[in-house]
This record gives structure tokens, sequence and C-alpha cells, in this order.
């Protein structure tokens, strides 16, 4: 933007260059005008002084010339009038300014001969006596009524042009005064304009580059005054605008980043427009600073942009109906994220808008639900599949031969004990988990309940030669936990304990006090479990050797019910074992 003086700069000199011409064109023509009034004004006077002289002089004795040479100095005295009285044959009588005897013959001076063809003649020229520019004027003097001779008047062309002159000095001093003032009252008029409308473009300026910006001033001045009020009224209305939108998309940006949802907006060339937080978390890239950039390039994720590009493909017979896709994501493929694309409203649509759920948990537990049907229907199956057989062959003759009737009831007894305690498990476990279980949360002293627990299963370790220990010196240490729930948690264990442990065994429990909690040991020398089986030894139903354990009678539940009863006290549990060495388990309770 030119700045203000650049403006009355320009202006200054087109308003002088103008005047200046105008001027300039005046001035020659009154100059012109002038000269010629001066000069007709002198010759005017120069005819009046001859008239006046030319009857008196026809009275003068024309025989002496110094009488004439003295009337004519007389009669020009003071005045800046030279007169000459000249024979026709053009010698001269007498002069007012210079001796005639010095004076050349005149007969061939223009004014003369002009006379002497019209009884009055003219002329300027340099005047050969006195060497300067002179105005002459001549006329024709009759005595006795012939042609006698000629009177000339003359005057230096000095006065005129002096005359002349000053009017040009005092035409010039005006013009320059003249063009001055429009110069002043030109700057004074642009400024009145300028400076307001600057003031409105640097506020303009200001606004457009997002800063903040105060009212303009501008004094009541017509149209300007009105523009600044209207200028002021904008810039209000502007900011509140402004603000308001700043409020909707902070409000915005608040809670698209508060949601667990991800959400991520793309423009059809699948440049990133938007991306909350939690989209970064669920496809693994850093969402400030992924605006602007590939879709692709940021979340590596081939699925995603096939489902970007389907519904950017099929805007137009969709009406912008949300699709779903269901894509595997994050940096280990480990999520599952179910996805809405919808496009923008606008044909073409101006982009994408993606909303990403995290299903994995939901998936897990659709596939927990359904390996926990299948595992239950497997367990209930095997028991419920030998009864019916042994039934069976019961019935077709069996139950008449008393060598197998006798056992093959109690097999069906027994299997009928294990599907027992095959629902009982189920059953307990499931009202832990669902917190339906009341516990009767005590103080309770370890050694108490593990002496209690060692006694339980003496007898049994000691049918299969294993050594059942309580480790000597132990704190006394009381837990909060349910009395019969640490039973069952303490009972698992050992069970487990001695019967992964072959014979000749050890199996030993002590406790110690950590950070709060009492640590609970029941180790073995047993034969361990794989590190990859470590994992999901928790697992309901879950049994590293499943014929084996189902063989030692075994559920697959147990230890799911330690944790989960574990886990009810506030505590959790622990395993450490390696492979044929034998395995430790740790339980943390909270202390009493
Ligand atoms: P189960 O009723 O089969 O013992 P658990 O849930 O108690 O069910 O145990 C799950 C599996 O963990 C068992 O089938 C067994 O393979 C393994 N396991 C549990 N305790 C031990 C242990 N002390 N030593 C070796 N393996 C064990």
């Amino acid at each position: 933007m030119p700045s203000f003086w650049h403006i009355i700069l320009r202006r200054l000199l087109l308003v002088n260059f103008v005047c200046g011409s105008l001027f300039w064109l005046v001035g020659w023509y009154a100059q012109r005008w002038y000269t010629d009034e001066v000069a007709q004004a002198e010759l005017q006077r120069l005819e009046g002084v001859a008239t006046a002289l030319r009857v008196p002089l026809t009275l003068l004795d024309h025989e002496d010339s110094m009488e004439q040479m003295r009337w004519l100095e007389d009669a020009v005295r003071g005045t800046d009038i030279r007169v000459t009285l000249v024979a026709r044959d053009g010698e001269v009588y007498s002069e007012s300014e210079a001796l005639a005897d010095a004076m050349e013959n005149h007969q061939r001076r223009a004014e003369l001969v002009e006379a002497s063809r019209l009884g009055t003649g003219t002329s300027r020229r340099v005047s050969a006596t006195l060497g300067i520019p002179m105005q002459y004027l001549a006329v024709t003097v009759q005595r006795d009524g012939r042609d006698w001779g000629y009177l000339r008047v003359s005057v230096p062309l000095r006065v005129q042009e002096q005359r002349v002159a000053r009017f040009c000095r005092r035409y010039f001093i005006l013009a320059l005064s003249l063009m001055a003032l429009a110069s002043l009252s030109s700057w004074w008029g642009l400024r009145q304009t300028v400076v307001p409308l600057r003031k409105i473009s640097l506020a303009m300026h200001d606004m457009a580059a997002g800063k903040s910006v105060d009212d303009v001033d501008i004094p009541w001045r017509a149209e300007l005054g009105q523009l600044g009020l209207a200028f002021n009224r904008m810039r209000e209305k502007q900011q509140s605008r402004e603000s308001h939108t700043r409020h909707t998309v902070d409000r915005m940006s608040t809670v698209l980043a508060g949601m667990i949802e991800g959400v991520i907006a793309v423009d059809p060339n699948e440049r990133i427009l938007f991306a909350n937080r939690a989209a970064g978390r669920l496809l693994g890239f850093v969402s400030e600073t992924a605006h602007g950039k590939g879709l692709l390039e940021v979340a590596r994720n081939h699925m995603l942009r096939e489902a970007v590009r389907v519904a950017l493909n099929s805007q137009s017979q969709r009406d912008h109906e949300p699709q779903n896709f269901e894509i595997v994501a994050g940096s280990k493929r480990d999520r599952t994220v179910s996805i809405n694309v919808a496009c923008l409203p606008g044909t073409p649509s101006p982009g994408v808008v993606l909303v990403f759920h995290d299903i994995t948990e939901l998936r897990r537990l659709e596939y927990l639900r359904q390996e926990f049907v299948a595992n239950v229907s497997h367990e209930l199956k095997t028991p419920l599949s030998a009864i019916k057989a042994y039934a069976e062959t019961l019935r077709s003759g069996a139950v008449d031969d008393p060598s197998v009737n006798r056992q093959f009831l109690a097999n069906i007894e027994t299997q009928s004990d294990r599907l027992h305690e095959l629902i009982q498990d189920m059953l307990q476990l499931a009202r832990i988990e669902s917190g339906e279980q009341a516990f009767d949360i005590t103080s309770i002293d370890i050694g108490q309940a593990v002496e209690d627990c060692v006694a339980r299963y003496r007898e049994h370790a000691a049918s299969r030669s294993i050594e059942l220990a309580i480790e000597a010196d132990q704190p006394e240490l009381k837990v909060r936990a349910d009395d019969e729930g640490l039973r069952q948690i303490l009972d698992n264990l050992v069970d487990n304990a001695v019967k992964y442990t072959p014979m000749g065994g050890r199996v030993e429990l002590s406790w110690v006090a950590e950070q709060g909690f009492a640590v609970i040991r029941v180790a073995d020398n047993g034969i361990g479990i794989s590190k990859p089986d470590q994992l999901r030894v928790f697992e309901r139903f879950f049994r590293v050797d499943k014929a084996r354990s189902r063989e030692l009678g075994s559920t697959g539940l147990g230890l799911a019910i330690v944790k989960h009863l574990a886990q009810s006290f506030g505590g959790s549990v622990a395993l450490a074992s390696k492979l044929r060495e034998g395995s430790e388990f740790l339980v943390r309770l909270p202390l009493a």
C-alpha cells in the first residue's frame, strides 16, 4: 500500500503541474495583452504631447534654433519625453536631449518616412543618437500653409518594459500564491480522506492477519464517518463471530479429544484434516503432528484406506449414509477396530469422517463365551457319555453279571461325582465373578489356615510319598479375607502341587509380609509348567495335559477360582515355574 506521503506527493505534483500549465498559458496571453496596452497608452501620450506642441511651435522664430531648443527643453522638462524638430529634408533643427548639429540626417527614419506619407508615423527601435530602444511618434508641422518639417516625440521603451516586467512579477507572485493555496487545500483535502481510509485499511490488514483490532477513531465526516462507523460495527460483529467460532471449536476439540472413540477426518485426497488422540492411540500414530499428512503414511493400514475409498466412491448412491467396516489395527495388529465411515456433506464430498471403536475386548469376550460354551459342553459330555455307556452296557445284560455290575455302578457314581464337582466349581466361579458370592471378610491368621490345610492333605500327600512342609520361623501374619475363600485358595494350590509332583517329591508352604501385603508361597518340585502355558493356567478349563489331568480328576477350574478369589479379597496371584523342576504359586493378600 503506498504511504500517505507518497499519495500526497503524487497529488501535489499533479495539482502543481495543472495549475502551473494554466497559469503559464494565461500569463503568456496576459503579458502580450498588457504589453500592447502599455504601448498603446504610450503612443496616446506621445500623440497628446505632439498635438499640444504642434500649434505653439509654428509661432516660434524658425530661424533661431537655440530658442527652439530651449522652448522644446522647457516643454518636456520633468518628463521622460524627448522632442526633435526635423526639417522636411531630414536635417535636425533642434533636439531636447542632444545637440542638433551633431545629429545625422533623419530623412530615412521610419517614423518620418511614414509621417511624410500619412501625416503621422510611429516606430520602435534603438536610437542612433542615444543608443537605447525608443518609441517614436512623428507628425508633420505646417507653417504658413506649407509643410515645414516634422515634430518627433519619443520616449525610452525601458519605461514600458519596466511596467510590463512589474506586471509579470505581480502576476508571477499571484500565480505562485494561488498554486501554494491549491497545494495546501489539496493536501488538506487529501489528508481528510486518506488518513481515515488508511486507518481503516491498516485495521483491515490487521484483522486479516488475525490480530485483535480496536475501533478506528474517525471524526464525523460525511461518508468517511459513515464508513468508519460501518467498519467498527463490522469489526465488532466479526470479533464476536470469531470468538463464538473459537468457543465452538474449543468445545468441539475438547469433546473430540476426550472421546474414547477415535475420530479422523480426511479430504478427498486422503490427507488428514483432523485426528483426535484416541485415533492416534488406536492406529499407532501421534495425532498432534498428523495434520496434512496422508492417511496411509500415518496409519499404515491398507484396510483403512480401502474403507475410505469405498466410502468416497459410493457417496452418490448411499446419500452420505455412514458405512461400517471392521479392520485389524495397532502397531502389533492386535486390535480389532470397527469403523463408521461417513462422507462429509457436499457434492463432490469435501472429505470423509471416520469414527473408530475398539472392539478388541468385545471380540475377546465373544470368543471367550464361545470357548466357554464349547468347553462346558465338552467337559459335561465326557462324564455323561461315560455314564450313558455304562448304563447301556448294564441294560444290555451286564447288570446280571456279578463280576462287572458293581464295578460299572461304581464308575457311574464316580462320573456323577465328577459331574457334580464340575457343576459346583462352575457355579462357584460364576458367583465369584458376578460378585454374587457374599464373603465374610475377617482377619485370618495365615499360620493357622496353612496348618489346617496341611493337616487336610497330609494323608493324601503321604500316600504319594510327598513331603508336605511348612517352612519354619514364619512370622505371625494376619490377612483380610473370607475364611472359606482362603481355605479354598490353599486347598486348590496344595491339591495341584501334590497332584503334579511325582512320588517322593516335596511341597513347601511359607509366607512373608511385603509392602502391606502377605505373600503366601506354595512351591513344589514337580513337573513344572512351560512358559507359554504359564500365561494360560489361570484360564477356565485350561489344562496342560488334558488326558492326564482328567485322569487325576481335575476340572481345569481350580486356578481360575484361586485367581478370582484372590482378586475379590483385593489381592492377586502369580506363578513362577520351570518345566521338570517345579512350580511356585504366590498369593498376595492385604494384611489385616
Ligand atoms: P485342575 O483342576 O486341572 O488342576 P487347575 O486350574 O487347578 O485345574 O490347573 C490348571 C492346569 O495347570 C492343570 O491342569 C495343570 O496342567 C497345571 N498345574 C496346576 N498346578 C500345577 C502344578 N503345581 N504343577 C504343574 N502343573 C500345574
